[in-house]
């Protein structure tokens, strides 16, 4: 190296360690020690982020790497560590730039030096999650996540990141590819966990921009899981977090509008966009400029003007010339599909569509199709193609019948998980209260044994003191049980409508003896619910929420059981119930809820409910089924219902199954098994119904 580069990389170096905070720049031969890497890591991260957003090509960003690292190695500081550091960011800057091959080659370099196992895997989960292959992603970030976790155990200290063992940053990533993948599919409380363990990392790191993302996406999941406040109150606490950031706020305002825009709220939907627009062109960062486009495209299709939709696609489409991103071209197409069909213009609507299935081929994004696909559907119906709108339909409730499976799935293990952790919890504090006890009743016996000598002496005086002493005892006890008693109901009610909630329900199925469900399920779930919040808001929603709960309670028999098993769905769990009787019940459910409007603020409002309901075992083969699929079988014929036009209720009455397996294929496909009659359902229509 001549003396003028030498001389100038150890400029480079040098600016670097003072940029960085440090108070000295290395010595010739000692090699960085955890304090330095970390702030290199820092640095790294910084110049990675800056390329982020950016549409033109920036060899500049390569250069100043290439630069550092020749600075850092004539400086004798390039140990292994700081090897894997400068060779992670580069592959990420060419990610960035679109160039995956050589990303991908520095990938398999990594792979093959030591120290760095899970990073290989990491930016190939990278890798495809900009391409939109979210499935990938979610396999290639779980198997950097398993080799990650080993230095980032649950409860991870601040120290365990500045001595390098937990590597905060790429498990950060890693969890949160993955809980990407988790609510794209419905799996919303799985999500939950993995982006909660991401919050607790980018905490221990001190890092309030990844803090703040990871709290963004929990007001996305807790949305998803129609927990309102709770997401409200994430969402404040990330704005609040990304203060002073510009770019982490924009992120954050692209999450906002996508979760007013599912609110159907259209001012806090322009407000988020508005101010993700400016931030977009504050910053120059295109990729949040297309974004903030897209959610325009939205807004006007929500207001009804396709054609100013149409005007907004620009900045979009421009950026997906650059750096194709199937996830932005899917909402991008859907969207301009239903603004064609709109208007009218059919042609160039199945156009949009058919690329729109190009790109939807082999993504299990269930959640954002089952969105488009009622979109399209609602379109078409509208413009009065009749055919097309049935079709989106059909796909639309497989779709859903798939999420909802998967949605309890993910819901049961994690209440499993919390019911075990709080039943330990409880257990604990009972123990220490019976400990308690114990000695009490210990010492009361001392207490009242020495009353006993004194009853020579004192004899009225002594009955008196120990008749004081058990009875002590004895309301000690009784306040014990009552606490415990209490604790108990308070942790299996729902707040809001004060049912009964899953966790009870769970806990009841728990308790059963035998192992296959014996009793009927009447899964009842809210007409157009969804209107009810948007055109009168959320806080009538939670009135009506409670008046059908109320009007519920009131339908069922005394031993019945009524569980609120999500936001506007219900479970009633009939132990012991004949065919008729079963009929009866779910004709008078129908009635009470329907019957007469429900008083509220804004005035009565008419509110509807459909059913689905069955016996199990299922007649007539008596085939025996664990609690869960006869949830489903409930559920199934709840879809029914909903698609014969809702305010009503289906019966399963008979299921023609020899064996579990055929039992199975017809759960696979509840439609074609109710057309070819190997499903015998019954209808009860309710008031007003034809
Ligand atoms: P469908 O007839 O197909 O059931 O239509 P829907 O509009 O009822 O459909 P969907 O199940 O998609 O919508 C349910 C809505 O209920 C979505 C969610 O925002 C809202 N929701 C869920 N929980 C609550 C709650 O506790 N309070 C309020 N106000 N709304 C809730
Ligand atoms: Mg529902
Ligand atoms: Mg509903």
């Amino acid at each position: 190296m001549s003396r003028v580069r030498r001389l100038r990389s150890r400029c480079l170096w040098a600016l670097l360690g003072w940029s960085l905070g440090l108070a000295q720049v290395q010595a010739a031969t000692t090699s960085p020690g955890p304090a330095q890497a970390e702030a290199l890591a820092a640095r790294l991260d910084l110049l990675v982020r800056q390329e982020q957003g950016q549409t033109d090509q920036q060899p500049g960003s390569l250069k100043t790497l290439q630069a550092w690292r020749q600075a850092a190695a004539a400086d004798g500081a390039l140990d292994d560590r700081t090897r894997v550091a400068f060779d992670l960011a580069e592959a990420r800057l060419l990610l960035a730039q679109g160039d995956s091959e050589a990303a991908l080659r520095l990938a398999d370099r990594l792979a093959a030096q030591p120290g760095s196992p899970a990073l290989s895997p990491l930016l190939r989960a990278e890798q495809a999650a900009r391409q939109g292959r979210l499935q990938a992603a979610a396999d290639w970030a779980g198997q950097a996540w398993q080799i990650l976790e080993t230095g980032c155990p649950e409860g991870v200290l601040k120290a365990d990141i500045q001595q390098g063992r937990c590597d905060y940053r790429s498990s950060w990533s890693a969890l949160r590819l993955q809980a990407r993948q988790r609510m794209a599919e419905g799996a919303h409380s799985l999500a939950e966990v993995q982006l909660r363990r991401s919050l607790d990392l980018a905490q221990a790191g001190a890092d309030p921009e990844r803090s703040a993302l990871s709290m963004a996406s929990l007001a996305q999941v807790n949305q998803s899981l129609s927990q309102t406040e709770q997401s409200r109150r994430w969402l404040t606490l990330a704005l609040q977090t990304a203060q002073g950031d510009a770019q982490t706020q924009g992120q954050i305002k692209v999450i906002e509008a996508t979760m007013a825009a599912r609110n159907g709220d259209l001012r806090a939907q322009r407000q988020a966009l508005d101010a993700g627009l400016q931030i977009a062109r504050a910053t120059g960062n295109r990729l949040l400029l297309a974004q903030m486009h897209i959610g325009l495209i939205d807004f006007y299709m929500q207001q009804k003007q396709p054609l100013r939709a149409l005007q907004a696609a620009g900045p979009a489409l421009d950026w997906l010339a650059h750096q194709p991103d199937a996830r932005i071209e899917r909402a991008l197409r859907n969207n301009l599909a239903v603004a064609r069909i709109q208007l009218h213009q059919f042609e160039r609507a199945r156009q949009e569509l058919a690329r729109l299935r190009e790109l939807n081929q082999g993504h299990t994004e269930l959640v954002d199709q089952s969105v488009e696909l009622r979109e399209q559907g609602e379109a078409w119906a509208a413009a009065g193609q009749t055919r097309e709108a049935i079709l989106a339909y059909h796909a639309e409730r497989k779709l859903n019948a798939q999420l909802t499976a998967r949605h309890r799935e993910s819901s049961l293990q994690q209440l499993k998980l919390k019911y075990d952790s709080e039943r330990k919890q409880r257990d604990l504090a009972l123990l220490v209260s019976k400990q308690a006890l114990v000695d009490r009743q210990l010492s009361n016996r001392q207490l009242a044994s020495q009353v006993g000598y004194a009853v020579a002496a004192l004899l009225g005086l002594s009955l008196l003191l120990g008749a004081v002493m058990v009875r002590r005892v004895h309301l000690t006890n009784k306040r014990l049980k009552a606490n415990e008693v209490l604790l108990r109901a308070q942790s299996e009610r729902d707040p809001l409508t004060d049912l009964a909630n899953r966790r009870h329900f769970l806990a009841v199925m728990n308790q059963q003896d035998q192992p296959a469900f014996n009793g009927a399920l009447l899964m009842v779930d809210i007409d157009h619910f969804k209107h009810v919040n948007d055109q009168h808001g959320h806080g009538i929603g939670d009135v009506v929420i409670c008046e059908v709960a109320r009007r519920l309670s009131h339908a069922v028999r005394q031993n019945d059981l009524v569980v609120r098993w999500g936001g506007e769905e219900f479970l009633v769990f009939a132990a012991d119930v004949s065919a008729e009787q079963l009929c009866a019940l779910a004709e008078r459910i129908l009635h009470s809820v329907a019957g007469t409007p429900v008083q509220t603020t804004d005035g009565p409002l008419r509110i509807t409910v459909s059913l689905g309901f069955a016996r199990f075992p299922l007649p007539p083969s008596q085939l025996l089924l664990h609690w869960e699929q006869a949830v489903n079988w409930a559920d199934m014929a709840l879809y029914s219902a909903k698609s014969r036009g809702r305010n009503r209720a289906m019966g399963i009455e008979t299921v023609h199954a020899p064996n579990a397996e055929a039992l199975a294929a017809i759960a696979a496909d509840f439609d074609a098994a109710c057309s070819s009659e190997r499903v015998n359902l019954k209808q009860i229509l309710g008031p007003g119904s034809a």
